[in-house]
């Protein structure tokens, strides 16, 4: 108990820091258990894993409030910004965080986390703890006052109902049903997205996440892409919703078209209030494409964009160790298919040009059987009519896609406009002179004969076992920054997987790529293993990433397409 861990830290005061060792082990603090998990070694290795207890009914939490997942996600968010908060509180030196004590703090969306776990009895926060130390030396008798006063202090604020704001807990619930309500209903509605009026989608910086603010231009939707829903509360919202097919979004330089698509992108994930995107609601699996020069791929069939190279690469099993940009798109658009997207959003800004368009001056210049590229142009609509595959893109510098789309939206001056008419209108007096389609119902055979598919089925990848257990990975796979997994010998760029938004879900992807390594077998495809991955999550919980009992780390759930995307960019994948 409380005494026993006093007496311990204050022998150890002034004694080297291994002797912190000695903490390992459970401690009842009042109401509070502590469970020191795993001691840091010496004051420059990564901090001890520590977890703070209490019973559920002492907490008082209203059980309405934790009776489905969702609300138990909603909870532990809550809970977790107020830890953040109450320990970033009081003068510097007094503060929780300047005494080394974090839980990770979330950032702009409510995400599946680790960091606070609700169970039908208990109630527990993991944090990390840089144990103080001056030089080498263990400072026990600060520990024993960082570890006894603080942190049941800051434990009592974050964790009790009765030091929480009840409202703004309960509307924190609120919320997540209500949007991921919205979300299930976009598939009757036949909808990739839903945008609602008043919502603000810039963001203050390219490095920031947080709203613009005053400056911003509201969103408002155009009357014929207004759309209303009525979700679980009864709250009703109102705005524009992005329909499946073939959606074009044209407009002037900087007249917000990416501000748009990246809130599109986004919106996989539920926004907190005030954000301004909180009720910016994308169907769960949509995936931001861009070209990727530089990546590798294995074995990824990317024939219904590029064949015949004439190297003789065989693209209906493209490998390589450094893609060019319109392969490493195909790429990236084909592995997206594959990990079960059902909307692609792609910007003009960082797509390779040849990927996606190809004029009729060069179509006259260049004999088709010449070129190994069929633009994107040339397919989208086959992704959707074979796949049932939407897409959102971003087009401001041509009009290829006038005739394949179906809706094209003019954004001007941060305002939108509905201009299909006009579009079509435009693609039906300028025809283009190939063999190319003039309506979308007929675009879905470009160029081929018809009858010939290509996106039903994509050919299944089984990863190689040996592949994902390289003789030289002695040691488990880990984050090295946000965006980066030392993988082996290998790192893992995670750079242009747009959607990875929390440094902790790249920590649960590390975790993810062992765990799959683990489950390989030489019959499942990637999909599969996957799939059986996410299956675990969703009935043990994402705890069941870490390999030890106890803290697991600060974990936050990535999407099936994120773990797909770790994997696929893995250098040393091979597949049968
Ligand atoms: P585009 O892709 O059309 O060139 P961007 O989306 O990159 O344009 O936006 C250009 C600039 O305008 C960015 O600095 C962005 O933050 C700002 N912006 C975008 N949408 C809005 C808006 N609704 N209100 C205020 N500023 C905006
Ligand atoms: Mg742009």
């Amino acid at each position: 108990d409380q005494q026993t861990l006093v007496r311990t830290l204050t022998s150890i005061d002034g004694r080297g820091y291994a002797s912190y060792k000695q903490l390992g082990g459970r401690y009842t603090l009042g109401r509070f258990t502590l469970s020191v998990d795993k001691v840091q070694v010496d004051p420059y290795a990564p901090p001890s894993l520590m977890q703070i207890s209490l019973r559920r009914e002492d907490a008082e939490l209203p059980a309405d409030l934790l009776d489905d997942r969702l609300g138990r996600i909603a909870v532990s968010d809550f809970l977790t910004r107020a830890f953040a908060d109450a320990l970033s509180e009081g003068s510097s030196e007094r503060s929780g965080a300047a005494a080394g004590i974090s839980i990770g703090r979330p950032g702009q969306q409510v995400l599946e986390r680790t960091s606070v776990v609700i169970t039908e009895e208990l109630i527990t926060a993991r944090l990390s703890v840089a144990l103080p130390a001056a030089g080498r030396r263990a400072l026990g008798r600060k520990a024993a006052r960082l570890l006894t006063e603080t942190l049941p202090r800051i434990a009592q604020a974050a964790l009790l109902h009765s030091s929480l704001d009840p409202e703004a807990l309960r509307s924190h619930v609120s919320l997540l049903r209500d949007q991921e309500d919205l979300r299930t209903q976009l598939e009757a509605a036949k909808l990739v997205s839903f945008l609602a009026d008043g919502s603000m989608l810039p963001r203050r910086a390219g490095d920031s996440d947080l709203p613009l603010g005053a400056d911003a231009v509201v969103f408002r939707s155009p009357e014929a892409l207004r759309r209303s829903f009525t979700l679980a509360s009864g709250r009703r919202v109102t705005g524009m919703g992005v329909p499946e097919g073939v959606t074009v979004i044209v407009g002037g330089g900087y007249h917000g078209k990416s501000t748009l698509l990246r809130a599109i992108e986004r919106g996989v994930y539920p926004h907190i209030a005030g954000d301004g995107r909180e009720w910016v609601i994308t169907t769960s699996s949509a995936a931001s494409i861009r070209a990727e020069d530089g990546r590798s791929a294995a074995g990824v069939d990317i024939s219904a964009f590029i064949s015949g190279l004439p190297s003789g690469v065989n693209t209906r099993s493209f490998s390589s160790s450094n893609a060019s940009g319109s392969t490493s798109q195909a790429t990236n658009l084909i592995e997206a298919v594959e990990s079960g997207a059902t909307a692609l959003l792609i910007d003009e800004d960082t797509s390779a040009t040849n990927f996606m368009i190809r004029d009729d001056r060069m179509r006259q210049l260049i004999p088709a059987d010449r070129e190994p590229i069929t633009p994107f142009v040339d397919r989208v609509r086959a992704l959707f009519t074979e796949r049932g595959v939407s897409t959102v893109l971003v087009a401001g510098g041509s009009g290829a896609f006038f005739e394949v789309a179906d809706q094209v939206i003019a954004l001007e001056d941060y305002t939108l406009r509905d201009v299909t008419a006009q579009a079509h209108q435009i693609a039906a007096d300028h025809k283009r002179t190939t063999s190319q389609p003039v309506t979308p119902d007929a675009a879905g055979s470009a160029s081929d004969g018809p009858g010939q598919r290509r996106f039903t089925s994509l050919p299944a990848r089984v990863p190689r076992r040996d592949s994902l257990h390289p003789a030289k990975k002695t040691k488990p796979a880990r984050s090295r920054g946000p965006r980066m997994i030392q993988y082996g010998r290998e790192d893992i760029d995670l750079t242009a997987v747009a959607q990875l938004v929390d440094p902790a879900q790249t920590e649960a992807l590390a975790k993810a790529l062992d765990r799959l390594a683990e489950q390989s077998d030489a019959e499942h495809d990637i999909t599969a293993l996957v799939g059986r991955l996410v299956h675990r999550l969703d009935t043990e919980g994402l705890d069941w990433l870490s390999p030890h009992r106890g803290h697991p780390g600060h974990l936050a759930r990535p999407r099936p397409q994120e773990i797909h995307a770790a994997l696929n960019r893995y250098r040393g994948l091979t597949v049968h």
